[in-house]
């Protein structure tokens, strides 16, 4: 999810980090393999890896932002990285806005991101919508806050009618704000009826929020793929459609050696650079591991970054 995506809906519910890690670990069977470990070096902030690299690839939720606020000193930090002439990317899992909207969106907090440097999951997905066969979507996602970038598709918002759940030909799962247990019991019982293709655009299970973490769309696909069978297609962070576009976005600046992913999820962010063969840094003090230990979440799941940062 990207800042400030809400509409005044709620999210369903919330999670306690301990229960996502728990949940990640669950579904390690969908998620890419772990490949090699970094060792864990500690570092104050970003700055301290300026003269190791010249990419830095930015998750947002937990590194540039909690919820709809700006982590303090997060956008002078990545101010000083631009203004050194290094490249700063935000690569995100943000899938229920459009990734212009994402633009304005980090601007209003502080940011400056031109449009190529922000990466969406939405914008991998949408990419692969196109060379797709054509067909009727039904999607998750609250349709208040679509702007354009799907007019072209032939879909419909699902909400609580069954025979848009039975009639249409596959799902996108790009946004759970608004989403209901109901929904969700229509979805399943649709795809039980009938099995149809699951595009999933935001993987996370959770984002962190002012007041806890809020369960996102990589939830309720794994859920639905516990319970019925389908084999959800996801696209964004730990997958690696989302690495390869910002790779093509970097051109012949692409050097993976100095290359860095700066997250605040194992799961996603470590897990994803790793198996796109680039350098990790883990930011600890905010976002999915606050409070928490980083050594034992290391040990638990096996996915050890280049660096802990303990701030952005
Ligand atoms: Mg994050």
């Amino acid at each position: 999810m990207g800042v400030g995506e809400g509409s005044g809906r709620d999210h369903l519910k919330t999670l306690s980090s301990d229960a996502a890690l728990d949940f990640y670990e669950d579904v390690r069977h969908r998620l890419p393999a772990s490949t090699g470990r970094g060792d864990c070096h500690g570092c104050a902030n970003l700055s301290q890896l300026l003269d190791a690299y010249d990419v830095f690839l930015l998750d947002a939720f937990g590194v540039l932002n909690i919820g709809d606020e700006a982590i303090p000193g997060a956008a002078d930090r990545i101010a000083a990285i631009q203004a050194s002439g290094k490249r700063a990317m935000v690569l995100t899992n943000a899938a229920s806005v459009p990734s212009a909207a994402l633009v304005r969106k980090y601007e209003r907090l502080g940011f400056r991101f031109n449009a190529e440097d922000v990466v969406s999951s939405r914008d991998v997905l949408i990419s692969a919508l196109r060379g797709e066969v054509r067909r009727r979507w039904g999607v998750m996602a609250d349709a208040a806050l679509q702007d354009g970038d799907l007019d072209w598709l032939d879909a419909v918002y699902l909400e609580d009618r069954p025979a848009e759940y039975e009639a249409v030909d596959g799902f996108l799962m790009l946004g759970s704000a608004g989403w209901t247990e109901n929904r969700q019991a229509l979805l399943e019982a649709a795809l039980q009826k009938r099995s149809r293709p699951v595009w999933v655009g935001n993987p996370d299970i959770v984002a962190p929020r002012h007041y806890g973490f809020s369960v996102e769309p990589g939830f309720f696909a794994h859920r639905l793929a516990d319970r019925v069978a389908v084999r959800p297609r996801f696209f964004g962070k730990p997958f690696p459609g989302i690495f390869e576009e910002s790779f093509a976005r970097l051109g012949d600046g692409l050097d993976k050696c100095r290359t860095i992913m700066v997250g605040d999820s194992l799961h996603t962010d470590i897990l994803g650079a790793r198996n796109a063969g680039i350098a990790s840094a883990l930011v600890a003090g905010y976002g999915f591991l606050a409070g928490k230990s980083v050594p034992a979440a290391v040990a638990r799941t096996g996915i050890a970054p280049d660096y802990v940062l303990e701030r952005p």
